[in-house]
């Protein structure tokens, strides 16, 4: 693995006050190879594949549904969640199994119920609570590389009734019912997913939403609002104009093909982040690591040789001359060393820190698999910035635009 190194370290060190609740005591070590069931469930004591109602965690499932059929949307709902400290389905996982602790171990403590939109939709949509077993959902794409693809929904098939339900099927069809309904209300609503996120390259302010109504179809855009306030005559900008829907469907391409590649594998993605393939990477962090040790054993030694020669200089067994000599160029070691290993020690702490970050954005990217859509929240997850260039004219009249995406973590990716 990867970073196993570094996650074994975090965990070793944050587990032991991470892990307080009561659950852990109940979830012998054995389990850990387990595959997860769903929040709610856990895998049948004594049936092989099938799963059992969770005494421990099934209130999660009643309430989400609970708050849904009384009207709440998932974003609501997670907002409750998040405030009510209610933990993750990660997390517990995590705690019970000692999974993603790349994530978890270490982290502050609001990612334990750092609950998302997404993880609420896709319960509220889940037909295991209602007793359900959908097949065919996901296949493995390889016996060598573990990572699933989500098949298209025609693939499915769907088995009733075959395990113990959570939910009524009539709140679940309610709830499903309430969803469409929201669903075709915010198909209507012009929804401003991008707020905050869109910047002009030139001036560096950020990009303000319009809507075109002159038009038997009115249309969305964003301009740069620097050139918006002040318009052509304050001169200070361009109009950096871009077209909602294109820019739409240009993010949406994107984080479809960061997200395919996450799912194609984890490893190969993390090593295409980090530039570098992972043999060159940890040749380079070897070499680094035997520079250091060379230099500090170097800086070692130089500081004997000075002591040394400070005693033969006060038993004077060596000249005031010699030692002024001697002594300039042991002090000239001494800090070109104290330099070096500061530089080295700071690569390689750059060295690590990048490898964390693009593990975070990875795992990030992988709650989203398949993304259809575009959502405040997914934009949000993943994006740091999109920058947005003036476009121009090329030699046959068609105009181009530069669109950048900064991702959290990674930064710009190719
Ligand atoms: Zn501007």
């Amino acid at each position: 693995m990867l970073y196993a190194r570094l996650t074994k370290e975090w965990f070793a060190k944050d587990t032991s006050r991470k892990v307080k609740t009561a659950l852990h005591a109940k979830f012998a070590e054995g389990q850990r190879t387990f595959a997860y069931a769903p929040l709610g469930y856990i895998r049948h004591p004594e049936i092989k594949n099938t799963i059992a109602v969770d005494s421990e965690t099934k209130w999660i499932i009643e309430k989400i549904f609970d708050l849904a059929v009384h009207g709440a949307g998932a974003a609501k709902i997670t907002k409750i969640l998040i405030a009510e400290k209610v933990l993750t389905a990660g997390y517990l996982n995590f705690i019970r199994y000692g999974t993603f602790a790349n994530i978890y171990a270490g982290a502050p403590e609001e990612k334990s119920y750092a609950w998302t939109i997404a993880q609420v939709k896709s319960i509220l949509k889940d037909e295991t609570y209602i007793g359900n077993s959908i097949h065919n959902r996901e296949t493995n794409i390889s016996y060598k590389n573990k990572r699933r693809i989500r098949k298209p929904q025609e693939e499915w098939f769907r088995v009733e009734n075959t395990h113990e339900a959570i939910i009524s099927k009539d709140v679940f069809n309610q709830v499903q019912e309430q969803i469409a309904g929201r669903r075709r209300q915010m198909k209507d609503a012009t929804t401003q997913i991008f707020a905050g996120l869109v910047r002009c390259a030139d001036c560096g302010w950020s990009m303000s939403f319009g809507t075109n109504r002159g038009n038997s179809r009115p249309f969305s855009y964003f301009n740069c609002t620097n050139y918006r306030q002040l318009g052509k005559n304050g001169g200070r900008c361009t109009a950096h104009y871009v077209r909602y829907d294109t820019l739409y469907a240009y993010v949406l391409t994107r984080i479809q093909y960061w997200a395919g590649q996450a799912e194609l594998g984890e490893e190969q993605l993390l090593e295409r982040l980090l530039k570098t393939g992972d043999k060159g990477r940890a040749a380079q962090t070897k070499k680094r690591a035997a520079e250091l040790a060379k230099a500090e054993k170097r800086k070692a030694e130089v500081d004997r040789l000075f002591a040394k020669m400070y005693e033969d200089w006060s038993a004077e067994r060596i000249t005031a001359y010699n030692f002024n000599m001697l002594s300039q160029k042991y002090q000239a070691e001494q800090s070109e060393l104290i330099d070096k290993i500061d530089r080295i020690k700071a690569e390689l702490a750059t060295e690590r820190q990048m490898a964390s970050d693009a593990e975070k954005w990875v795992a990030l990217i992988k709650q989203y698999s398949h993304p259809t859509e575009l959502t405040a929240e997914l934009l949000n997850t993943l994006i740091e910035k999109i920058v947005i260039h003036e476009a121009t004219k090329d030699a046959d009249g068609l105009r181009e635009q530069e669109i950048e995406i900064y991702y959290r973590f990674v930064g710009k990716i190719d």
